[in-house]
């Protein structure tokens, strides 16, 4: 097992996750098999209990885990299915080494951080560096281990500790570390101080840099290259550039063309590994499809798409929402245009108290081609979401309701087309007269921690649901596979009302009970589903829920099913036709 250890200086926040993804990219397209861990000091032993608003998205893995958002990048560009384990926090390691302490594990003996949490740390990424988790269900070779938080924070320590003990375990050869610092630019001067100290502190700390990735607004002049090189004892080629460049996803490219595959070979003796020729063919085409697909069209027509959600005030509560639109809007050659709207602002209430804000809302919600609510926790913005969901199904623009946005257009409909006044969601109003969303016990309501719905669930599409596009979008079948995050679910008392006024709960979980998917007949795209199809979509592989939620909203619909199924008709060919040849 080779590993990829990509570590941050100066400050957080600079694109250490798009880097260590794009490196782990760059492994990929040789034919190795990649995968990856993500370190996040904090205490917390996951991401669910923590606030979109103060850490971003939580992103929901396939087995339920709930996880720091870079491991979507690692899923997105590598296209991997992760484990809750493979992001390891503070809160996990000690978790696991106070229950181990309690079982009698280390009886007799003195519980420290040095050396029970820094080799618990080294076991965990051991294990876990092997769990397969591409589509070939084999060991990886290649572990992409990306430390959370800079270099110097008091609660990295042990983990920095940890590394350095590693780097010696696995010995010469198989640990190279990228350190991601920062160099800005003052009155036209790039400077190198902040990086120059990132890397004392580092080596201080006891790890090594073999590749410095400096972050910048430009590519560095080559004499802050050499500066850099000449005062953090590396040579010239160890130093590499990440300028700011129009798509993230052309980092890889950027690295690509500076040399970095070339470096990471050398370092881990990439060329000792005997890699089977179907995977080197098959990393060379990735490769060439990634290169064909991230390319900028300036010419690209766009699209606005409008988001109506609660957590506005930081994008990146959104991320894996906002990347799978992109993927679609790449899919169907648009230039994705998003326009955040903040729910709140489309409320009476804002009309009262800040007219201005209500009417710009207002006209951006009306000049967008589609309109989507994403997830979300809490009252808050709901009465705003719901009026977005109005004004989609009345005026016949795509609208893509997830999770939350799901329960919004049931609750339009509750209160617009059955005449519910007041109808909601138990979770907003426990004593409403209309609780059209109810909670539906799979989890709990007191204990807050991984006792939601969570992971990947199986929807059926139900008899009588050929017409729906987004089953002709999941290839006319009958089961889609999605994940999920949530406690509240349409209430089971009101399907049949809701079905009399036009909403068609087309899929169900296969108890029949619990509704996955409400899609409008007479309508452009009016689609709701309690799963989050952003979780799965691929940089080469958009979700089919996006993908047909963005060409309803560019007019291409019909064509993108068209091709679907045609492609679904080639894969059935091919099948059939290898076993003719078997056959013959
Ligand atoms: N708050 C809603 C629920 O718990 C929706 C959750 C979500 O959008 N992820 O069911």
């Amino acid at each position: 097992m080779k590993y990829v250890l990509v570590s941050g200086g100066v400050i957080s926040g600079i694109g250490k996750g798009i880097i260590a993804s794009s490196s782990g990219l760059l492994l990929k397209t040789t034919g190795l098999k990649v995968t990856a861990i993500k370190i996040d000091p904090y205490l917390n032993v996951d991401a669910g209990t923590l606030g979109p608003l103060e850490h971003g998205e939580c992103f929901v893995l396939k087995d339920g885990g709930e996880s720091d958002l870079d491991l979507g990048n690692y899923e997105r560009y590598l296209n991997l299915n992760l484990t809750n384990e493979n992001n390891i926090t503070t809160g996990k390691i000690y978790k696991a080494v106070i229950e181990r302490e309690r079982k009698g594990d280390y009886i007799g003996r003195t519980v420290q951080v040095v050396p029970h949490i820094t080799d618990a740390i080294q076991d965990w990424i051991q294990r876990v560096a092997r769990i397969p988790v591409d589509d070939s269900s084999e060991e990886p070779d290649v572990c992409i281990i990306e430390l959370g938080g800079t270099v110097g924070d008091i609660e990295s320590m042990p983990f920095v500790e940890a590394l350095t003990q590693f780097r010696y375990k696995v010995g010469k050869g198989n640990l190279v570390n990228i350190h991601v610092s920062y160099v800005p630019i003052i009155h036209g001067e790039e400077k190198t101080k902040p990086t120059q100290h990132a890397i004392k502190q580092m080596r201080s700390a006891g790890l090594i840099p073999d590749l410095i990735a400096c972050r910048c607004e430009r590519a560095l002049d080559e004499a802050t290259t050499q500066k850099i090189a000449r005062s953090c004892q590396v040579e010239f080629k160890q130093v590499v550039t990440v300028r700011d460049i129009e798509t993230i996803y052309q980092v890889p490219l950027l690295l690509e063309d500076q040399g970095l595959l070339h470096r990471l070979r050398e370092a881990l003796m990439l060329d000792q590994l005997s890699i089977p020729p179907t995977l080197v063919s098959k990393g060379e085409d990735l490769w060439k499809l990634w290169k064909k697909t991230v390319v900028t069209k300036p010419y690209l027509e766009p699209v606005i798409i409008a988001l109506v959600g609660k957590y506005i005030a930081l994008p990146d509560s959104y991320l894996s929402v906002i990347k799978a639109l992109e993927h679609s809007a790449m899919r169907c050659n648009r230039k994705l245009n998003l326009c955040w709207i903040d729910a709140e602002h489309l409320e009476d209430a804002t009309l009262k108290s800040d007219p201005t804000i209500y009417h710009k809302a207002w006209s951006q919600l009306t000049v967008a081609s589609g309109c989507i609510c994403p997830g979300g926790f809490g009252g808050r913005g709901v009465a705003g979401m719901v009026k977005a969901a109005k004004w989609a199904r009345e005026c016949k623009i795509p609208y893509l309701g997830i999770c939350l946005g799901m329960q919004v257009a049931v609750i339009e409909a509750a209160q617009n087309l059955c005449g519910y006044k007041g109808a909601t969601s138990e979770e907003f109003d426990a004593n409403a007269e209309h609780r059209v969303v109810i909670f539906m016990p799979e989890g709990s309501k007191e204990i807050m921690g991984g006792t939601m719905r969570l992971g990947t669930k199986a929807t059926h599409f139900q008899s009588g649901s050929e017409w729906s596009k987004l089953r002709a979008l999941y290839g006319d079948s009958s089961v889609m596979e999605e994940r999920h995050r949530h406690r509240y679910e349409v209430n089971p008392d009101y399907i049949e009302e809701l079905e009399k006024v036009g909403l068609n709960f087309i899929g169900k979980d296969e108890t029949g009970k619990r509704m996955e998917v409400v899609e409008l007949k007479e309508h452009p795209f009016f689609v709701g589903v309690q799963a989050h199809p952003e979780f799965t979509s691929r940089v080469l592989a958009p979700s089919p829920t996006y993908l047909g939620f963005m060409a309803a909203s560019t007019g291409c619909l019909d064509q993108v099913i068209q091709e679907i199924r045609q492609q679904k008709k080639q894969v059935n060919g091919l099948v059939n036709g290898a076993e003719e040849s078997v056959h013959f």
